[in-house]
């Protein structure tokens, strides 16, 4: 019979091999779209600034998620330090962009897995953990054989490459993206990511073959499926009016929906009108309006 987690039906072999062809691919970085091809695990950094020295800034019960994730024991986060985005308006910055953080062994991250867990948090919230995935990978697989057993959430910008989505199959039970833009130029222009909405729609759909609609226990408290976040931003700069059409047609009705309107101008946001601005109330009417014109049966609204 199959086991809940997903990666306890993951053998030590299987995670060995895993965490082997994910250390490969660190030595010529492939692991987002970006493929700087340099080698981290020689120490070389490339766009996300980050060797193979994992660095945590850190590790909490967080109650703010969404309510299936943080449910009322509260979700267990793991930050990450640095990102492969460049999002100029980021409420995070100082740990994604300015590098806020320690550095962690392996055993280390697998005893904050451990810890979260002994806290009573309902799952690992790994967040912004794209470009330490083959660690991630790692200590995964040391946890499970210390007892954990709680899902392990993967909280991404959803600029993800399909080769990296694939080693996280089994071993990821919810998939939680943001789906940030629309328009290539636009993603290029403020977070610095190329080909976004190409890589998000191939990223998306691979996150729904993988772990399908989002699934909750009787205490109302996500089991595993995808969860994707919508921020409205001004001027429609998001392409709300085409992003969730498109997850309704292409994905799935059923997908659960988080659409967040607390954009505020942050980090160098200022530079860049129209995002020195929050949004007003029309804009995220319409943006409701769009999402139940769609006909999603899940989700959540702010406002
Ligand atoms: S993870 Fe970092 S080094 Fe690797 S391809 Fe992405 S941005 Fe480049």
């Amino acid at each position: 019979m199959k086991r809940y987690p997903s990666y306890l039906n993951i053998s030590e072999e299987q995670f060995q091999k895993r965490i082997k062809d994910a250390e490969q691919i660190l030595e010529s970085c492939q692991i987002c779209p970006h493929q700087c091809g340099v080698n981290r695990i020689a120490g070389e950094k490339g766009l996300c600034r980050s060797t193979a020295q994992v660095m945590i800034s850190s590790h909490n019960a967080h109650f703010g998620e969404e309510p299936p994730i943080s449910g009322i024991h509260g979700s267990g986060t793991i930050f990450f330090t640095n990102c492969t985005l460049r999002c100029v308006f980021c409420q995070n910055y100082p740990i994604s962009q300015l590098g806020n953080g320690n550095p962690v062994s392996i055993s280390q991250l697998s005893e904050m897995m451990l810890d979260l867990q002994k806290r009573g948090c309902h799952n690992i919230n790994l967040v912004t953990p794209t470009h330490f995935v083959p660690q991630i990978i790692a200590a995964t697989g040391q946890a499970s054989k210390g007892g954990l057993s709680i899902p392990i959430v993967y909280n991404t910008s959803g600029y993800e490459s399909l080769a990296t989505l694939k080693l996280l199959d089994g071993i990821v039970d919810i998939y939680m993206p943001d789906a940030k833009y629309t328009d290539n130029a636009i993603a290029q222009r403020y977070s610095g990511a190329k080909n976004y909405f190409p890589v998000l729609k191939d990223a998306l759909r691979e996150m729904h073959r993988q772990a399908g609609d989002l699934k909750v226990d009787r205490a109302g408290v996500a089991v595993s499926g995808l969860l994707i976040r919508h921020l409205v931003l001004p001027d429609n700069i998001a392409g709300t009016d085409q992003i969730l059409p498109w997850i309704a047609q292409k994905i799935s009705q059923k997908t659960y929906i988080s659409l967040m309107s607390q954009y505020f101008p942050a980090y160098r946001a200022m530079e860049y009108p129209p995002l020195s601005r929050s949004i007003n109330r029309k804009e995220y009417h319409e943006a409701k309006h769009i999402l139940e014109q769609c006909g999603f049966e899940n989700g959540w609204l702010q406002q």
